[in-house]
């Protein structure tokens, strides 16, 4: 093998996507070919898809062996999909893209050429402009907050739905057995060479809505900043510090009134306790609803729920790919 030779794999979760996947799938092929000495393996997720995304993947698979089909019994979430997906991957870099024609598998050597060049370990796309819903891009800039504070993610570094890890990259995420999977923080806890390139995202290939209901991107949500950092306790520890600090002074303040005023009873006012006691009150729970989240995740992954699980596979024979 030269150094320019070498295997491409890539992992397409699909979800409601029969009308758009053999478009992704074609563009990869074609853009594969613009070089040389490029071999590759396309192995695609079926999450559970409720339309029959499945039928046109076995299909493909049947024309070409270099599609592999995993199909998932549960849906699980696209995070998961992708982790079953790496179970089977065979190449020497591993390309994350999505299954509705929004990620420019064209530029595909954009993110290639920096990481074979042996300068990173992965490159990510960084979208110019979003072309989604007003409460996903809200979303994402939460999520992008939540990334840069609790996983200590370098500013500036968004993972969107095209991305290049370097094998060793996905041997180590691999490694995480939990539930909950989190691609972005399972990434940063590999490697911090990591080169945002800047791209143009596509429209839907199909004009559907976003598979990504609001409740799946809040699960996700919780998901990125339970499973790698302890800092929202933290959080909850300071401000239970600064709560205690500024009662204990203002319990002293109301004592030397009513010694130096003995007369005076509005210091301790109805709406001074009430104010007290709703906002502690409130705090109280919160940090309480917190930790029980974090035991609640301690107790399924103890349970040891799993990732996701796999119905049947297609192409996936080890011999074969290691034939392409
Ligand atoms: N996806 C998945 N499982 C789901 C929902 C989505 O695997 O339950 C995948 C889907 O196949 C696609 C990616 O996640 O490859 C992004 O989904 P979608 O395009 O619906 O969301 P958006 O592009 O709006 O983030
Ligand atoms: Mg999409």
């Amino acid at each position: 093998m030269n150094e320019k030779q070498a295997k491409l794999s890539f992992v397409i979760p699909c979800y409601r996507s029969e009308d758009t996947i053999e478009a992704v799938i074609e563009e990869i092929r074609s853009t594969v070919s613009q070089r040389d000495g490029y071999t590759y393996e396309i192995i695609c997720v079926n999450d559970s898809s409720p339309d029959r995304v499945l039928d046109v993947l076995l299909r493909l698979a049947a024309e070409d062996t270099r599609i592999k089909v995993i199909d998932l019994a549960k849906n699980m979430g696209k995070h998961a999909a992708i982790l079953a997906g790496y179970a089977f991957v065979t190449g020497d870099y591993v390309v994350n893209l999505d299954d509705d024609c929004q990620s420019p598998v064209c530029e595909l050597w954009k993110l290639l050429d920096p990481v074979q060049s042996g300068a990173y370990d992965a490159a990510t796309a960084k979208y110019r402009k979003k072309k989604q819903a007003f409460w996903k891009n809200f979303g994402s800039w939460i999520n992008m907050k939540v990334g840069t504070v609790m996983l200590n993610k370098p500013k500036n570094m968004y993972f969107e739905n095209f991305s290049l890890l370097k094998r060793f990259v996905v041997d180590e995420i691999l490694r995480y057995k939990n539930p909950y999977p989190y691609l972005e923080g399972l990434v940063l806890r590999a490697t911090g060479r990591i080169l945002p390139v800047e791209m143009e995202e596509r429209d839907r290939g199909d004009g559907k809505a976003t598979g990504y209901t609001f409740r799946k991107s809040l699960a996700l949500f919780f998901n990125g900043f339970t499973a790698f950092s302890v800092k929202p306790l933290r959080v909850s520890t300071v401000i239970g510090i600064a709560a205690a600090v500024g009662g204990f002074i203002w319990a002293l303040v109301a004592v030397i009134r009513k010694l130096i005023h003995p007369e005076s009873v509005r210091i301790l006012g109805y709406t001074s306790i009430i104010v007290v006691l709703l906002i502690l009150g409130g705090l109280i729970l919160l940090s309480l609803g917190l930790i029980g989240e974090y035991i609640g995740r301690i107790y399924i992954s103890l349970n040891n729920s799993p990732q996701y699980v796999i119905r049947q596979t297609v192409n996936t024979d080890p011999e074969e790919g290691k034939n392409d």
